[in-house]
């Protein structure tokens, strides 16, 4: 018996790990369903298998202005409808790969689709 070799460090997407990640993914949306603000991915890696987490905030351009502005109130008024998004999950898992160097997580990347107030 060898040690199970880690996958290097690779920046790299296939369209079968959406496939696959669409079936293990667990999403949450925070703070609630109906006007969420960020949405939270997390579920093993397709392409690694570590389990890994990312967050996506859907008002990141309301939180950088003013929230007095009137832009930032379209934008989150925006952002609370019933709505949908394709969330590009980045592998962020603990284990550190071979050729990773600073970077954290395997480096592949997928694609979710992610809806909610629907
Ligand atoms: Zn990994
Ligand atoms: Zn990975």
């Amino acid at each position: 018996m060898t040690d199970q070799q880690e996958l290097p460090y690779r920046v790299e997407s296939e369209p079968a790990w959406n496939t696959v990640a669409a079936g293990t993914a667990r999403v949450s949306l925070h703070p609630d369903e109906a006007a969420p603000e960020v949405v939270v991915v997390s579920g093993p890696c397709p392409r690694c298998r570590h389990e890994t987490v990312h967050s996506e905030p859907l008002v990141a351009y309301a939180n950088a202005l003013a929230r007095s502005s009137l832009l930032a109130r379209l934008l989150y008024q925006r952002a609370a409808e019933p709505g949908s998004r394709e969330v590009e999950v980045i592998c962020g898992c603990p284990t550190s790969h071979p050729e990773a160097a600073e970077q954290t997580g395997c480096g592949a990347s997928w694609v979710l689709h992610v809806e909610w107030g629907v």
